[in-house]
């Protein structure tokens, strides 16, 4: 991909700090620095697309890689219990500000319904 590096890449080359919740060979767990929840873990691939949909055409096996590691953040975070929320923001009207894809995990209290 052209455009500059994302904030994520220079998460990912540890070029800027990040609170690193897990790790596996194609992504990366981090919490979110403006959480939305007890617990808001971002888990991006290594590898950058621009959205989960570019993520799934280009590369089905990451995206499953990504959404495994969701559920092993979930584990390792207390989450599987009460349950969670894995969500892909994707481009403008859902306010996706990283155009580097990343799942969001969200969880360890009762969640707001989503929509507006
Ligand atoms: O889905 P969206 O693109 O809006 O999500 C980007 C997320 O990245 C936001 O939840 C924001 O809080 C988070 N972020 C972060 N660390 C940064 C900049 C943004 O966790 N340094």
């Amino acid at each position: 991909m052209s455009d500059a590096d994302t904030l994520f890449e220079r998460i990912i080359a540890r070029e800027i700090p990040a609170e690193i919740v897990h790790e596996t060979e194609t992504t990366l767990a981090f919490r979110d620095i403006n959480p939305q929840a007890s617990t808001h873990v971002l888990v991006v691939p290594k590898k950058r697309y621009r959205n989960v949909a570019e993520l799934a055409s280009a590369d089905p096996r990451l995206l499953a890689d990504v959404i495994g590691t969701a559920a092993e953040v979930a584990k390792l975070e207390g989450l599987t219990q009460g349950g969670y929320r894995v969500v892909f923001n994707t481009d403008s009207d859902a306010g996706q500000t990283v155009f580097h894809v990343h799942a969001h995990v969200l969880g360890g209290e009762q969640l707001g319904h989503f929509g507006r």
